[in-house]
């Protein structure tokens, strides 16, 4: 299974999954079409799936085109977002098996994001090979998506699961936020030297115009904050010693560091 990146919007990604072997290919959250749509020709292949990880228009906005192009797509999503995603058409749920060409995707229901969100993992076909984890909003290189209808409790636990992967998973998030998210893990994790030498490679990449995405899990675990809930050094922080208080505290101190800082650009995703 090949995976193509492909930027839309301001700082979106969508997923192409290929099977050069049988010409179909799959994606991930469309937000838009038409890039998707030029991709499949020029690559020759059948859109025979759209895997959807939550409702938000911008995971979800080219559903609808794509299914007028290929109307034998189908589409998946989590089961709580039944009415809120075009064109659904299986109802997925913690634990679900997703079939695409010869992989079989295994898949978590991560709230906190959204109430309905779901993440495809597919394990790593040989041994040794990474596996592949398409969490949309849930988890971001460096970060994690706003709590728009979870709680902290919740948003641990799903991202707990996502933690228990191996860390060679590639991590492949849906936004292009990792530069302003490993700015604000600095400012609660300081000392920490694996931050510190990501922020610099993420810097030289962004500087070169060059995606992120995908990060490795391993890496995350490391130096992403929302993922570190029990490391004394962001406990210190917080001055919390509690696990869900500490993601809880340390998320607000996100999302106002969002709103202050009026310099940079802003996804009300973030
Ligand atoms: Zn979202
Ligand atoms: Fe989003």
């Amino acid at each position: 299974m090949q995976i193509v990146r492909i930027p839309v919007l301001s700082d979106n990604y969508v997923f192409l999954l290929l099977d050069s072997r049988h010409k179909i290919a799959a994606v991930v959250d469309p937000a838009v079409a038409q890039p998707v749509l030029e991709k499949l020709h020029e690559l020759d292949v059948e859109l025979v799936a759209i895997f959807n990880t939550h409702h938000h228009h911008d995971h979800v906005g080219g559903n609808r085109e794509l299914i007028e192009e290929y109307p034998k797509v189908t589409v998946y999503g989590g089961e709580l977002d039944k009415g809120r995603i075009p064109g659904q058409k299986v109802f997925l749920h913690e634990g679900s098996q997703v079939q695409f060409g010869e992989r079989t995707a295994t898949v978590f229901f991560v709230p906190g994001h959204t109430r309905a969100h779901i993440a495809y993992y597919f394990p790593p076909a040989t041994p040794g090979e990474t596996g592949e984890l398409f969490c949309g909003d849930t988890l971001f290189a460096g970060g994690c998506g706003r709590l728009f209808e979870g709680t902290p409790a919740q948003m641990v636990d799903s991202l707990g699961k996502i933690r228990a992967l191996p860390d060679n998973t590639r991590v492949w998030c849906a936004h292009e936020y990792t530069l302003k998210n490993l700015q604000f893990a600095l400012s609660v994790d300081s000392n920490n030297e694996d931050l510190q030498q990501r922020y610099t490679k993420v810097q030289a990449c962004r500087n070169q115009g060059e995606a992120t995405v995908p990060s490795l899990l391993g890496v995350e675990k490391r130096t992403n904050p929302f993922l570190r809930w029990d490391a004394p050094a962001l406990q210190t922080t917080v001055k919390s010693s509690e696990p869900v208080q500490t993601f809880a505290r340390l998320r607000e101190m996100k999302d106002l560091a969002g709103s202050l800082n009026k310099n940079v650009e802003r996804s009300p995703y973030l």
